[in-house]
């Protein structure tokens, strides 16, 4: 059993893992934790687990950003949980370069929290950064029940690059307690698909090739982006990667210049033009592809991305989104899917997730 859940997370990530055997026990990874406004979703999955069950093999903090630590620092401030974690990986200031020790960090919450007694932080790299190792090295990490982990991303470059503007990125994304975003429902009042469109559907073969402009935030680039294989199924969730990093990754992770195979793709950054490159897909051979937004902030996913998807990302590609949203409804388009060959899966109006078990 492997399932993968995109949690409704606002415009970021909080994806659900489970895993196991059949008749063995049930592990779990979580991967960020959404908007710190989206986090009741979270806590609403984690409540309905028996006490005894609230654990997780895995928490990853992909990155700074508060779309993805903003319901992880309120999981951790929530007392009534009581949830446990093996591991915990996320990379703090003292991550960015190896030979820093703890800097200028103070009033950082999640730190804080990450460095009581009794959490295992970084555990799996000895307490240091998660990442790609500088030799190229990409030994999986082997969670219990047997899920192995690929590092892709973030090199010791990304990392290093954040460092000086650590403190600006930090505040900005939330890890300032008093500067967290908070609303993450969507404002604009403009009218959703077709009618959007002026009636006209977009026009995928130019979208898809329309030049990358390349995403160049460094929070994004120190994404912790893997390879998760369990039961000979592969995901690559990604977090904010940037493209070029991804790229490299693979290149050296398949240096006989073949795709990487893959059953599902966590497309990164909720499916934005500047990381979901042609250039990306085309190192990917993949049916599926996850993409984690509600459009509000950035009005993800861009319909450039989604082309270059359906484009590019194989025969007949399914896409699956959390949301149903007036930035991506109009990939329900049958008039689309027939003339281009695509698969789009959204959840119902009830649903406050996709799953998708492979
Ligand atoms: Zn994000």
């Amino acid at each position: 059993m492997y399932k993968t859940e995109l949690i409704q997370a606002g415009h970021g990530d909080c994806i659900w893992i489970e895993y196991g055997e059949e008749s063995g026990p049930i592990h779990r990874i979580l991967i960020d934790g959404g908007t710190s406004g989206t986090y009741r979703k979270v806590k609403e999955r984690i409540e309905a687990l028996p006490d005894a069950d609230r654990h997780f093999d895995l928490l990853v903090i992909t990155h700074i950003d508060a779309d993805h630590i903003g319901g992880v620092l309120k999981l951790f401030e929530d007392d009534e949980l009581s949830i446990t974690f093996d591991d915990i990986w996320f990379n703090g200031y003292q991550h960015l370069t190896d030979l820093e020790t703890l800097g200028a960090k103070q009033g950082e919450a999640l730190t804080d929290h990450l460095e009581k007694p009794g959490v295992n932080w970084n555990k799996a790299f000895a307490g240091k950064a998660s990442r790609v190792d500088n030799s190229g090295n990409f030994t999986p990490v082997v969670l219990p029940g047997g899920m192995c982990l690929t590092l892709l991303s973030p090199t010791q470059k990304e990392l290093a690059e954040l460092k000086p503007k650590w403190i600006e990125e930090a505040q900005k994304a939330g890890l300032d307690p008093e500067k967290r975003l908070e609303d993450t429902e969507d404002t604009d009042t403009r009218p959703s698909g077709l009618e959007a469109l002026g009636g006209e559907l977009p026009d995928v073969n130019e979208l898809a090739d329309t030049e990358t402009i390349t995403d160049s935030s460094k929070a994004n680039g120190s994404s912790i982006a893997f390879i998760a294989e369990f039961a000979g199924k592969r995901v690559l969730f990604s977090g904010d990667a940037h493209g070029p990093v991804l790229i490299e990754a693979i290149e050296q992770y398949c240096p006989d210049g073949k795709a990487l195979d893959i059953d599902m793709f966590k497309t990164p950054h909720h499916g934005s033009d500047a990381n979901v490159s042609t250039e990306l897909l085309k190192r990917l051979n993949c049916p599926r592809y996850l993409i984690s937004t509600n459009g509000a902030y950035f009005k993800h996913p861009d319909r450039i991305a989604v082309s270059r998807i359906i484009k590019y990302g194989g025969d007949n590609p399914q896409l699956y989104f959390n949301y149903l949203s007036k930035y991506n409804d109009v990939w329900a388009e049958q008039t689309l899917k027939d003339e281009h060959k695509y698969s789009a899966y959204f959840p119902d109006d009830s649903d406050t997730s996709i799953c998708i078990e492979l």
